[in-house]
This record gives structure tokens, C-alpha cells and sequence, in this order.
């Protein structure tokens, strides 16, 4: 008896460790895009039964393949890891959540935050990122951050696409207008901070 419990207990420690393992990123220990893709259309329809605020930024680091070209992939690496830290400290309440979308892009998904609110996220993460004073054999990399941010409330229960693909939209905005910015609803026309 005492060793099917033991062995039961194993397995359970085991199957935690793997759920862990299933919906983390190994490279930059954030949220992978299995985990994201899961929990936008959770929080999606959660916002639309509570009539709530939600609110997702789409981001992708500026020329990065710039960094892997003239310092190799492994600084590539380092520079991965360094943005989705600074990513994850500037977000504060444990609803909100990072995920690395794909190579160096990442996105936040915040419950019950309205426009405003998560503007000021966006730009915080913004500013962080370009702030970040990273070092590779002795050169400095300097990295930018273009993102793209929507905030709605949602009118039906099955559009987490469309927020996805307006995220997005806001995104290629940014590339496209000077990079190292945050565009959204407001400010896509002038392409001015905080209007
Ligand atoms: P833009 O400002 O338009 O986003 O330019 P970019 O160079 O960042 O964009 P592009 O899509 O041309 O290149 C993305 C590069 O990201 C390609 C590849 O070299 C690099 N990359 C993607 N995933 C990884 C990864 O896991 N590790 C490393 N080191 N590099 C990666
Ligand atoms: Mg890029
Ligand atoms: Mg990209």
C-alpha cells in the first residue's frame, strides 16, 4: 500500500512538471504560443460573459535579425531572454500574462484592463526594452520594440481572432511608421504617444 502511494505521488509530481513543461517557452521560461493560443480564447469569452475589458498586445523586437547577423544566434538568444524579462517585469497583476509567440515576438493578454490602462503597459514595456543596457563580448546591443495594442469588450463570443488580426494590424502600423512605438485605435492616425 505505502508504495502505490508513493508511486501514485510520483506520477502526480511528474504530471505537474510536464503540464509546467507543456505551456512554457525553454528558451525565455514565459508562456509558449500553445499556452497563449488556449488561454486568448478563455479570456475572451470570460470578457464576454462579464462584459468586461480586454485588452492584447502583439509585439516583435525591431531588426532583430540584425543582432544574429553581426553577433551570432547565441547573443540572439541572450537578447530573447533579456526582452521577455524585461517584459515580464513591467507587467504587475498576476491576470496579465506574457507569452513568446514565436521567435521574437511576443504578446501580453490582460483581463479587465481598458484602453488606457494597458496603454500605459505597452509603453512601459516599450520604454523598458529600449532602456535595456545589454553586453556581448564587450559590445553594446541596443534593442527595439515595435507593438501593436487593442482593447475591447467583447460583442460575441468567438472573435478572439479578429482581436488577434487587429493586433497585428496595429503591429505592421508600427514597422511601418519608424518602428520603436506602440500603435493603437487612438493614435493611428497621427502616429503620436498617448493622444
Ligand atoms: P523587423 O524590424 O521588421 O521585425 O525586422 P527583423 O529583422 O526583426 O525581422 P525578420 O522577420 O526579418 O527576422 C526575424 C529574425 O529572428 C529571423 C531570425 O534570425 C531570428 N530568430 C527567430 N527566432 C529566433 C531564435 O529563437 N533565436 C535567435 N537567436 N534568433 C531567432
Ligand atoms: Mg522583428
Ligand atoms: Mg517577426
Amino acid at each position: 500500500d505505502e508504495k502505490v502511494r508513493e508511486r501514485t505521488e510520483e506520477l502526480e509530481v511528474s504530471n505537474k512538471q510536464l503540464k509546467i513543461w507543456s505551456m512554457t517557452d525553454s528558451l525565455t521560461q514565459l508562456k509558449n504560443r500553445h499556452y497563449f493560443d488556449e488561454n486568448l480564447v478563455t479570456e475572451y469569452q470570460k470578457a464576454y460573459r462579464e462584459k468586461s475589458w480586454l485588452s492584447l498586445i502583439m509585439m516583435d523586437i525591431d531588426h532583430f535579425k540584425q543582432i544574429n547577423d553581426n553577433y551570432g544566434h547565441q547573443a540572439g538568444d541572450m537578447v530573447l531572454q533579456e526582452v521577455a524579462s524585461a517584459i515580464e517585469s513591467s507587467i504587475k497583476r498576476p491576470s496579465d500574462a506574457a507569452a513568446r509567440y514565436g521567435g521574437e515576438e511576443f504578446t501580453v493578454l490582460m483581463s479587465n484592463t481598458p484602453k488606457s490602462g494597458a496603454y500605459l503597459i505597452a509603453e512601459r514595456i516599450r520604454q523598458n526594452i529600449e532602456r535595456l543596457k545589454l553586453e556581448w563580448e564587450g559590445e553594446v546591443i541596443s534593442v527595439t520594440m515595435s507593438l501593436g495594442l487593442v482593447s475591447c469588450t467583447p460583442v460575441s463570443n468567438k472573435a478572439e481572432a479578429t482581436l488577434l488580426k487587429q493586433a497585428d494590424d496595429y503591429l505592421y502600423h508600427a514597422k511601418r511608421h519608424g518602428r520603436n512605438q506602440v500603435i493603437y485605435e487612438d493614435n493611428i492616425h497621427t502616429g503620436l504617444p498617448n493622444t
